[in-house]
């Protein structure tokens, strides 16, 4: 496991895509090609999802100082290929004021690939975005 951490966070940090970061799992696990496909897009999801939860605590802190309202809102990929379509109806909802999603299944996450819970998280496509509120 720890082969496929320094091969997915090394092919983050040198902005390589997902069948590239792929190959390497591969070549350094023998794991086969489809599914360190998976491991590399699940783990390439959380990792950039886990890294804008970061930007948007400094977005909140700077519209708190300008008087701005801001709130996270979840977007679906709703392309007909996605295969976590479960998550479409997630689509433009909000979290609690703990900053959680609740996803049909009634799992609760901070954000889209962050539930740790592999039914929900893998070939998750969904991302975050803000919405101002009020200004
Ligand atoms: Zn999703």
């Amino acid at each position: 496991m720890n082969d496929v951490k320094t091969e997915v966070s090394q092919g983050i940090i040198q902005g390589k895509p997902y069948n590239e970061i792929a190959r390497g799992i591969t070549e350094r696990t023998g794991v086969a090609a489809g599914k360190a496909i998976r491991i590399a897009r699940t783990e390439t999801h959380r990792v950039t999802s886990a890294g804008r939860q970061i930007s948007y605590d400094k977005t909140f802190n700077a519209s708190e100082s300008l008087g701005i309202e801001v709130q996270k809102v979840w977007i679906a990929i709703k392309d007909g290929r996605s295969k976590d379509s479960h998550h479409e109806k997630m689509d433009g909802k909000h979290p609690d004021e703990k900053g959680y999603y609740t996803l049909p299944s009634g799992v609760r996450t901070l954000g889209p690939g962050l539930s740790g819970d592999p039914n929900e998280d893998i070939n998750c496509r969904c991302i975050e975005g803000i919405e101002i509120t009020s200004f």
